[in-house]
């Protein structure tokens, strides 16, 4: 007799790059829970069919990735608070015949800076670069750690001043200045820079001035391997702290693994793992 396992994934387009199903089947047999975890390419028009078909099939919940995350909020019956705010869902769980959604980005952001890095943002002066899918689900709970400022900066300035505008009232209750900005001069020496642009993706110029870095800051690329490399040298050649976001997919993966399966996953020992097979890629 063959014990079921419930079925779980990642759906994006691309997607056969993602780390995803590596870091699920490491948290599930670090947590020892029987389940599966694939990963799914819907067609860029079939987001709506593909999510269909997987319920069909018995799936229990997925990650959604580039670049479906507003159709997957919009396929939710009912949503967090902040992917509610962020208008992005990057964690689908199924219950009953609808699907209930988050978004986990930011919590594992903010994870991987306070826990992993051990460098606070409560009190300090953060900025935030892009405002796209990444950058609208961060927002939320970075504002929540109670930064003293908070200068969310982007290539259109009109996409930031919206985000910065339906966050204003938890920007508010968290007493922090939000501010939107263009990248030419979105101000000088923030303790933590955080790029989640897609510019390193295209080997693209770093798109703030150096002098957004204090000395001894925490600049950190939501980028992970070879593509963040070009941030980290600046980061370094600058004086400031370099970090990937690999801290952050491991973290984001652990709070919908989480919220599945009612069991937190430990992760130091994944990242470590994770790091040492990117760094190999690398030639390091
Ligand atoms: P989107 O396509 O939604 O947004 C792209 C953002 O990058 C926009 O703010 C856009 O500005 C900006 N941008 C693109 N090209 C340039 C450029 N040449 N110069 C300046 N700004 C530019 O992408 P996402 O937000 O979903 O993803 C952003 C990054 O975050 C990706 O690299 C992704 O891999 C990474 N990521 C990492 C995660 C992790 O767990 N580590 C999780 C999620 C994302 P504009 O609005 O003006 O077009």
């Amino acid at each position: 007799m063959t014990v079921p396992t419930d079925l779980y994934a990642v759906i994006g387009h691309p997607v056969a790059h993602s780390r995803s199903p590596a870091i699920h089947a490491a948290f599930a047999a670090a947590t020892g829970q029987a389940l599966r975890y694939e990963r799914v390419q819907a067609p860029l028009d079939g987001f709506a069919q593909t999510l269909a078909d997987f319920a069909e099939q018995g799936g229990r919940g997925c990650n959604v990735t580039v670049p479906f995350k507003f159709e997957a909020f919009e396929a939710a019956a009912e949503r967090s608070e902040r992917a509610e705010l962020a208008g992005a869902v990057n964690t689908l769980k199924r219950d009953g015949d609808r699907w209930l959604a988050d978004n986990t980005d930011g919590v594992g952001l903010v994870r991987d800076i306070v826990t992993n890095a051990g460098v606070p943002l409560a009190g300090q002066r953060v900025l935030l670069i892009g405002a796209g899918g990444a950058g609208a689900g961060v927002l939320g709970p970075l504002l929540t750690e109670g930064p003293v400022q908070l200068v969310l900066a982007n290539r259109s300035l009109d996409k930031a001043q919206a985000l910065t505008a339906g966050h204003a009232a938890l920007a508010r209750r968290h007493g922090v200045d939000l501010l939107a900005s263009g990248l030419e001069a979105p101000g000088t020496g923030f303790d933590v820079v955080l790029n989640a642009t897609a510019s390193s993706l295209g080997g693209g110029e770093i798109p703030v001035p150096a002098t957004v870095l204090r000395p001894g800051a925490l600049a950190l690329d939501l980028m992970y391997g070879p593509a963040a490399r070009p941030f980290l040298a600046w980061a370094a050649r600058h004086g400031a702290i370099g970090r990937d976001g690999l801290g952050m997919l491991v973290e984001q993966a652990a709070e919908s693994f989480a919220w599945w399966r009612g069991v937190r996953p430990p992760t130091a020992g994944v990242l470590a793992t994770l790091r040492a097979e990117v760094d190999a890629t690398q030639g390091h």
